[in-house]
């Protein structure tokens, strides 16, 4: 189509998508394949959007999203030791996509390079593709322990690295960065003078009592990084399209900025019920604990499948499970599973080169829905280790 830029012209379909769009054409499918809670918003989340509506807070809010907003999320438990200026130092966005997309337009030149671990979430390769970035990936796969490492980092860096995305807990790994690892990543950063933009949406959802590190807090880290942040995860607001970005002064202004005359602000009465939510931590503790029990199921029950391999995962909603002991490629084994036992599972490849010869695995589904997947994984495997299993 003539009227269509070359820049647009080079978007397509994410293949996380592609898989969805396949499993459309088949009926009973149970997908482990999605990003979002299957839980509902807490009804008091709600009950606060419906009040808000009710009394006629449904206009335009500022352009940085409502002070209200913005001051608990600078007094929130997670945030208040950083000491961030609710007026100058955070902005509420639409998700934290929307933070993400905002931060890269507003910090990437033509021709600079973003570093963004592989196996990751690909969202960042295309935002910083089209905010004109060369989006640099880091190998963390298998050698790597599906960790990012400083090493790594290091060899990536050329003349133009401005950026390092970091993202923990990690989609689609679900591991956790440690902090002897975060301390040497930042000792980088400082050296190398990068910003880091520390992606922590999965944040509140940890388990066996694994803490939260962000890299904001290590000595030297808090003005060059940038937290992204959203209520979509913790308490299943994927609709309501509400995250956060907390950073330096002036990279916030211009991101308040772009804000003002891309979109105007995020949905008014979605940032009241945000508000609500971050007063009530235990409505994203009580769904955290049931992420926890269907961590179990899932990981007992596929380490118990031959031929697969699954660590446990230390955070997220995801298991990274090795498939590669059945010599097919992870498209191919996902393709599969789809067709023959209408399962969803989201190829390794999907997330970068070093995600091959693994599959993601979504616990955000009930726990009769898992067993089920479960024993037509079980199936599956059976039919494929009969002639290919190494
Ligand atoms: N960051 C990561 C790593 C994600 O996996 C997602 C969603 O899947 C997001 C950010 C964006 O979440 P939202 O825009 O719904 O807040």
């Amino acid at each position: 189509m003539k009227w269509i830029n070359r820049k647009a012209q080079s978007l397509k379909q994410g293949k996380i998508r592609d898989m969805f769009d396949r499993a459309a054409g088949y009926e009973g499918v149970i997908s482990l394949g999605i990003g979002e809670p299957d839980m509902a918003t807490p009804k008091a989340i709600c009950e606060a959007a419906r009040r808000a509506m009710e009394e006629g807070r449904t206009h335009y809010t500022p352009n940085a999203g409502t002070l209200s907003l913005r001051t608990a999320i600078a007094e929130s438990e997670m945030m208040r030791r950083f000491g961030y200026r609710p007026e100058k130092e955070i902005v509420i966005t639409t998700g934290g996509m929307g933070a993400l997309s905002l931060c890269l337009q507003v910090v990437l030149d033509p021709g600079d390079e973003a570093l963004i671990q592989d196996p990751q979430w690909l969202n960042y390769v295309a935002q910083v593709r089209y905010a004109d970035g060369v989006a640099v990936r880091v190998p963390a796969g298998r050698e790597q322990g599906f960790v990012l490492t400083a090493k790594e980092i290091e060899r990536k860096i050329t003349a133009n690295t401005k950026v390092l995305l970091i993202n923990s807990p990690n989609n689609p790994t679900g591991r956790i960065l440690g902090h002897q690892e975060m301390e040497k990543i930042a000792k980088v950063a400082i050296d190398r003078d990068l910003l880091v933009i520390s992606d922590e949406v999965y944040q509140v959802l940890r388990y066996d009592g694994k803490e939260h590190e962000s890299i904001a807090g290590l000595p030297g880290m808090r003005d060059r990084t940038v937290i992204v942040n959203s209520f979509s995860k913790a308490f299943a607001m994927t609709g309501w399209r509400v995250g956060y970005a907390a950073g330096p002064e002036e990279i916030i202004d211009k991101m308040v900025k772009l804000q003002e005359n891309f979109n105007s602000c995020p949905s008014s009465v979605g940032q009241y019920a945000a508000e609500y939510a971050l007063g009530h931590m235990e409505l994203a503790e009580e769904m955290r604990g049931r992420y926890e029990k269907r961590r179990a199921i899932l990981m007992e029950g596929l380490n118990q499948l031959p031929g697969i391999r699954c660590t446990w995962p230390e955070g997220a909603f995801y298991a990274f499970a090795d498939i590669s002991s059945f010599g097919i490629s992870s498209e191919e084994f996902c393709g599969r599973l789809l067709e023959e036992q209408r399962v969803v599972c989201i190829p390794g490849s999907a997330f970068g080169d070093c995600g091959e010869g693994f599959i993601r695995l979504s616990y955000a589904n009930g726990e009769k829905n898992l067993e089920e997947a479960l024993r037509r994984m079980e199936t599956f495997v059976g039919s494929l280790a009969g002639h290919s299993c190494k």
